[in-house]
């Protein structure tokens, strides 16, 4: 009896004993992303940049001069498939040579080629226009981004809460429900590198928030999660700041100086208190534009119409003025 309490203790103890798994290191991202230009016609530039995170990670992104929106993408490779995080906004593969340069990346040849799960941060086009880049692949399986396709695929059954697992083989990525900007946004989360992929619910960029509700929620959710995880980047789907903060003009294929792409975990955790200030119009709470883009864009087509009906009072009113000097004269 002795003996098989102290060989108890000792297994007990041995496990106590057992070193925790260190956590993810963050890795220089030491790359230059392509600027674009003002005129991208004098200055031609390829239009895809693949930066290798580490051995089974890869960040691409499309040129500021392919698409004004350059967006990121990510390739994350497993033992039994790879994952890639969304497929950019230029469909044309001789613009794009996006499926191409992702399934290079890829270990194995031919039939023996390593299966890829194409899946989105979102439905936007700017995230999903490559798609049919992939679609006619074999080994190639591409997920729907509307929300019954994101449901349906993750087995999300109390939307937006629970979390997800897709398997790569000794690889997992947590799917975390994130709307606010679109209705059937979700972020990754991988456990073997600790990066955090936000696509566009949180970035250096402009956070368009279609749902204030939903976007403060999710951001909640996401501060709850990384809490106790670790995390060494926040890596989403656009830069639209320069170093210093400032936003660069809407639709701009100049981006000199551009802030890094990574944020990092006090920023994330940051974010419920700064989308808690979001007045549901427009406001800045340090380099992060908070919009509604319908409410913006509804209030830019109410000054257009006044500004018409202003123009078509003045013509009406001089065509009047006119029509009375003229009776006047003829008087
Ligand atoms: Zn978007
Ligand atoms: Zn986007």
């Amino acid at each position: 009896m002795n003996l098989i309490r102290s060989l108890w203790v000792m297994a007990a103890l041995s496990t106590f004993c057992v070193p925790a798994i260190a956590d993810p290191v963050p890795r220089p991202i030491d790359i230059h992303w392509n600027q674009g230009a003002a005129d991208c016609r004098k200055t031609p530039q390829p239009p895809l940049q693949v930066f290798q995170y580490d051995p089974q990670t890869y960040i691409l992104r499309e040129s500021p001069c392919a698409t004004f929106e350059a967006p990121f993408m990510y390739v994350l490779i497993g033992t039994d498939r790879a994952l890639m995080i969304d497929t950019g906004d230029v469909a044309d593969p001789t613009l794009m040579p996006l499926a191409r340069t992702v399934m290079g990346l890829l270990p194995g040849q031919g039939a023996a080629k390593l299966p890829l799960l194409v899946v989105h941060t979102h439905g936007h086009l700017d995230h999903r226009a490559g798609d049919p880049q992939f679609q006619a692949l074999p080994n190639v399986q591409v997920v729907g981004t509307d929300l019954q396709h994101v449901k349906q695929y993750f087995g999300f059954n109390h939307w937006p809460d629970g979390v997800d697992h897709i398997d790569l083989g000794h690889r997992v990525v947590d799917v975390i429900p994130t709307p606010g900007h679109y209705p059937s946004h979700v972020s990754y989360y991988d456990r073997n590198t600790a990066l955090f992929f936000s696509g566009d619910f949180f970035m250096p960029a402009r956070l368009i928030i279609d749902n204030t509700a939903e976007d403060i929620a999710s951001a909640k959710r996401v501060a709850e999660f990384i809490r106790n995880r670790p995390v060494t980047y926040v890596l989403g789907g656009h830069i639209e700041v320069d170093a210093n903060g400032d936003t660069f003009d809407f639709g701009s294929t100049y981006h000199p100086n551009e802030h890094v792409l990574q944020l990092d975990k006090q920023d994330l955790m940051g974010l419920p208190a700064i989308v808690g200030q979001f007045n549901g119009f427009y406001n800045q709470r340090g380099m992060y534009v908070m919009m509604n883009q319908y409410r913006v864009l509804a209030a830019q087509l109410a000054a257009l119409l006044l500004i018409v009906a202003g123009v078509v009072v003045m013509i009406w009113r001089f065509v009047r003025h006119r029509r009375r000097r003229r009776r006047a004269m003829g008087n």
